[in-house]
């Protein structure tokens, strides 16, 4: 099977445990779906959308891959891809269907979602369908990218909505575009949570209870991420390690 970028084989990918094995019986379809995001945090909106697409599409699995270096983020201080991929992995760890990927964060340089689907597609049987999970609004971007008509090629869309959210923007710049897009839209109703939120709470020592699991959480306190304001408990544990 392909060296997919100097990643290994796919029996070496799926044996680290990176990527799920699919594919095997021949006689069937199987349906991957693709969550890629920063993940600066991970937070219950990403996971309630991967869950619905999970049941509405009728997914095999779900792989969340934390992006490497992100190509529209490049303003931003990013917080380090193995603090995004820990944190990645404990809000993803006790989901049966969830797999965590360090795919996009071992790649060099900036990360291209076309590029990444061609990768999957080289390293998966075609008996193993892709579907890119993302945002509505994303979508509605996607389409008008230079790459867009590889990842129309490469993979379905599926668009996570907010309830009431219009599509007609998103349904305009699709059926304007030159690309076949497949597209199905999901309708989330935690969408209002967003990273950004997360991190602004987390610097104004604010609580994360119930946007994110407990394990993220713990994870930003312990490795003092987004300006944490260190909690009595953090604060003992430091003193107890300097003396
Ligand atoms: P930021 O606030 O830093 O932009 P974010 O919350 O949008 O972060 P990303 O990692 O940028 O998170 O998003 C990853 C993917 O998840 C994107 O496709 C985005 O559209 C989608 N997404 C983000 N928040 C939600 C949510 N609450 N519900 C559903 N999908 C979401
Ligand atoms: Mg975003």
């Amino acid at each position: 099977m392909a060296d997919a970028d100097g990643l290994g084989t796919r029996a070496d990918l799926v044996e680290r445990g990176d990527l799920p094995l699919l594919g095997q019986d021949v006689s069937r379809t199987y349906r991957l779906g693709i969550m890629g995001g920063t993940f600066d945090p991970i937070h219950y909106g990403h996971l309630v959308t991967a869950e619905q697409a999970f049941d509405d599409l009728d997914l095999d699995v779900v792989v969340f891959m934390p992006a490497g270096r992100p190509a529209f983020k490049q303003g931003r201080n990013v917080t380090s891809g193995e603090d995004r991929n820990a944190m990645t992995l404990l809000a993803t760890s006790d989901n049966p269907h969830f797999v965590a990927t360090r795919f996009e964060v071992d790649r060099a340089g900036v990360t291209y979602t076309a590029d990444t689907l061609e990768l999957l597609r080289e390293i998966y049987p075609d008996n193993v369908e892709l579907f890119f999970i993302t945002g509505a609004d994303a979508i509605a971007e996607i389409v008008t990218w230079r790459e867009a008509g590889r990842i129309a090629r490469l993979a379905h869309l599926v668009g996570a909505t907010r309830p009431g959210y219009d599509l007609d923007r998103a349904d305009d710049l699709i059926s304007g575009s030159p690309y076949d897009f497949d597209v199905t839209y999901l309708e989330v109703p935690a969408l209002a949570i967003s990273s950004s939120y997360l991190r602004e709470r987390v610097s104004g020592g604010q609580s994360l209870r119930y946007l994110t699991p407990d394990s993220v959480t713990g994870y930003i306190h312990k490795h003092h991420l987004y300006g944490v304001v260190p909690t009595r408990y953090v604060s003992v544990l430091e003193e107890g390690e300097s003396s």
